[in-house]
């Protein structure tokens, strides 16, 4: 007699990859570059505050006590962690737009499909589409 044979994969063939409009991604591009000004804007303000706390801190330490350079210093860390990260999702945006010119981006890794672009205008480095994020999540 014969085995049965395993059907437990039968139905999961890999998926074909849909294609995207390219309206669509025409939506993609613009909510990417819409992102990327907003993060340069924020990272040029962040810079100048930067700059403002170092001209503090040469100007006015001299009549500070050193609980009050103390506290400049690490808020000037802060702000430098602060533009550092920033520069960090700027450079993912930049890759994003990349990888959607070469038709690479925006797929769930997971199930394939398109992740739809409100999310990806959220998350530019979202790599799975919401239901399999939690999915993972869960796990
Ligand atoms: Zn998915």
């Amino acid at each position: 007699m014969a085995k049965p044979s395993d059907t437990r994969t039968a139905g999961r063939k890999p998926v074909a990859k849909a294609t995207r409009s390219s309206a669509e991604t025409e939506k993609i591009r613009a909510a990417l570059a819409a992102r990327r000004d907003e993060l340069r804007a924020e990272y040029d303000q962040t810079l100048s505050e930067i700059t403002e706390l170092q001209r503090d801190r040469l100007t006015d330490s001299a009549g500070d006590d050193q609980a009050d350079t103390g506290t400049k210093t690490l808020e000037r860390e802060q702000e430098i962690s602060l533009a550092n990260s920033i520069l960090e999702r700027i450079t993912q945006v930049e890759r994003a737009l990349e990888r959607l010119d070469e038709g690479g981006y925006g797929w769930c890794e997971r199930c394939g499909n398109p992740i739809p672009v409100e999310r990806l205008a959220a998350f530019p480095s979202a790599t799975q589409c919401v239901t399999c994020k939690q999915l993972e999540e869960r796990r």
